[in-house]
């Protein structure tokens, strides 16, 4: 599963092949959207953001296309004119002079009117987006500070995509680790300096690996979302059982919680 810096890896890749460039060809599969081709005929595409796992691709007439390719949905990069030879089926085609982004099996597809993005169900329902680079440390303490965040465990906290949006898995690790904080401890018992950490680290660690470029490919996690690089974002205990911590030496031990497997330094992290 990709989290936020995949996710939003993958979106720059899409956003650089059409982004700026007038829209030559407009289709959509769903007969609702039909009315929107012509609409959109030799528009711009002037952002495409990841906001979670959706996608919003936002046009210079007004108009937002939110997608979320859910479990089967992929964005394609073509030449303009060229489709690729797939049995998936093409859902929406957004072409240029130049390229083509080509949505294939996504179902959650809509299109709104750009003020009124914010209230899709969706976008309703998750946090704010660690890689906002609006979003402080401060609101961070703050949200962990809410009732309905305070009295939960970090381990799945950290995972709620209702707490803080693009968050994951490998991240989870990392950050805890970044913030010397165990996994079973609740944000209600952590005092100031702990959690203000605890905010920093929830936000740098995404930043850093997103602005990196790649992390070590990791089993489980899907390849072709990763790249391996000598300079990239380096994890320093997910998926290192058995290695010793880079801050301790103490082994990194793994765990499950919430399901998914966690990896920790028991001394550093308190
Ligand atoms: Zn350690």
């Amino acid at each position: 599963m990709p989290e936020g810096p995949e996710i939003r890896r993958a979106a720059d890749r899409i956003a650089a092949a059409v982004v700026g460039q007038p829209l030559r060809v407009v289709e959509f599969a769903f007969p609702g959207l039909k009315h929107y081709e012509s609409a959109l005929l030799g528009r711009r595409i002037e952002s495409i953001t990841p906001r979670g796992k959706a996608l919003l691709t936002r046009f210079d007439c007004g108009l937002t296309l939110y997608s979320h390719n859910q479990l089967y949905g992929v964005w394609r990069v073509a030449s303009a004119g060229e489709r690729p030879a797939t049995t998936r089926s093409l859902r929406v085609a957004l072409e240029t002079a130049r390229k083509a982004i080509l949505l294939y099996s996504a179902s959650d597809v809509s299109i709104w009117r750009s003020e009124e993005i914010e209230q899709h169900p969706f976008l309703q329902r998750i946090g704010p987006d660690v890689l906002d680079a609006t979003l402080q440390p401060e609101a961070v303490a703050a949200r962990l500070a809410l009732p309905r965040f305070r009295g939960r465990g970090l381990a799945a906290l950290l995972l709620d995509q209702g707490f803080l949006a693009g968050m994951g898995n490998y991240l989870r690790s990392e950050v805890l680790f970044e913030a010397g904080i165990a996994p079973d401890r609740r944000p209600r018992d952590l005092d100031d300096a702990e959690r203000a950490r605890l905010a920093e680290a929830l936000l740098a660690v995404p930043r850093r690996s997103y602005l990196t470029r790649g992390v070590r490919k990791a089993r489980g996690l899907r390849a072709d979302y990763l790249t391996d690089t000598a300079e990239g974002f380096r994890f320093r205990v997910f998926d290192r059982a058995g290695e010793p911590c880079p801050a301790c030496g103490e082994m990194v031990t793994r765990t499950e919680a919430a399901g998914r497997r966690l990896y920790a330094c028991d001394r550093c992290q308190r």
